[in-house]
């Protein structure tokens, strides 16, 4: 294939939000998705908080309508992972993929991040059917009932406070004697009564039979075991950026997200970062979508600046 104007790695919220204004600005366009169209948010049953969706939509239907749009403005949508990204002496760049290379004059990197995982037995299963890994998405499917919160750093008690808005209470997990998380999230947390503390436990299998039913629980001190009956578990161990690409070619912060500007340019000239990747993310769809606007806008002045009008 010619060189494209814009290349776009990651086919979710923000690459193809990005593909939307960079193809309708009539640059060529190619997107790139090792996976499935729309990343995380396709794993998702409900999307409740995304605009201009009162009943909510399924996360995968609505990541399809990104893409039909997307197309419909002449993106170009290629189902291959990118294993590389050179800068090129030109200013130019290079994208290896799993069918050769691809030239590019400015490229938008949204290749989101993982959530980290516990790996226990039943998690898989009931991911996305009790287990969650964001509050903030997925609370208000917990109202009036009992749940489990994973963890002790900022994310972990952040969310437990947020989930308390609507579960009756929240069991927070911690495989440590106290939490990580900032004092003054630690402060909120302890005078909030829905919330009840279990420390040097670790959670070793979630249980259920078509619903969740419980976690069993291992006291890491004790070696002791028990079982905790709740309808959610909201894991919150870590989120690892998919960075690897940018690793060595921008700068990252110390957790590997793309440090950008406002306009999320990284400090390489054309190369740009976007939604969940970048440094500081909200990470949330419509955040990811509002980054993915931004960096195409920008990557269309730098094309404008750097090679002229399309
Ligand atoms: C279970 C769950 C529920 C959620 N619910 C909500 C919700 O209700 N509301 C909400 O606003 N947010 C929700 N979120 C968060 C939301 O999904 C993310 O913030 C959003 O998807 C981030 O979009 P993104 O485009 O930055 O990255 P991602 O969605 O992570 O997408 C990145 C894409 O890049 C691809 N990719 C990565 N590396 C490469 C490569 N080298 N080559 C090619 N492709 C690559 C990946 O396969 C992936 O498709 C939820 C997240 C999860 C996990």
């Amino acid at each position: 294939m010619n060189e494209v104007d814009i290349a776009i790695i990651g086919g979710s919220g923000a690459g193809l939000t990005a593909a939307i204004y960079a193809a309708r600005a009539r640059r060529r366009t190619a997107v790139f998705e090792r996976k499935v169209t729309g990343g995380q948010i396709a794993t998702t049953d409900v999307v409740e908080n995304f605009p201009g969706f009162p009943d909510g939509v399924n996360g995968f239907e609505l990541a399809q309508l990104f893409l039909r749009q997307a197309e419909n403005f002449g993106a170009e949508m290629r189902y291959e992972g990118v294993t590389g990204l050179r800068l090129e002496p030109d200013g130019r760049f290079t994208l290896s993929t799993d069918s050769g290379d691809q030239a590019a004059r400015a490229v938008i990197v949204t290749a989101g991040a993982e959530y980290n995982t516990l790996g226990v037995p039943g998690e898989a299963e009931f991911t996305g059917r009790g287990v969650s890994y964001c509050g903030t998405c997925d609370a208000a499917f917990f109202k009036g009932q009992e749940v489990a919160v994973v963890g002790g750093g900022d994310a972990a008690v952040d969310e437990a406070l947020f989930i308390t808005r609507y579960a009756s209470k929240v069991h927070l997990i911690h495989r440590r004697d106290q939490l990580r998380a900032s004092a003054v999230l630690q402060e909120r947390a302890f005078a909030n009564p829905a919330i009840t503390f279990t420390w040097d436990t670790v959670v070793e299998a979630i249980r259920g039979n078509g619903q969740l039913q419980g976690v069993d629980l291992r006291n890491l001190k004790t070696g002791e075991t028990s079982t905790l009956p709740v309808t959610g578990v909201f894991v919150f161990v870590g989120q690892t950026p998919s960075s690897e690409l940018l690793r060595g070619l921008v700068e990252l912060d110390l957790a590997g997200h793309a440090v950008v500007d406002l306009q999320m340019r990284t400090n390489v000239p054309g190369l740009f970062a976007a939604g969940d990747v970048r440094t500081q993310s909200a990470r949330q769809l419509v955040s990811a979508a509002g980054d993915g606007a931004t960096a195409a806008i920008a990557a269309e002045h730098f094309l404008a600046e750097t090679y002229g009008a399309p």
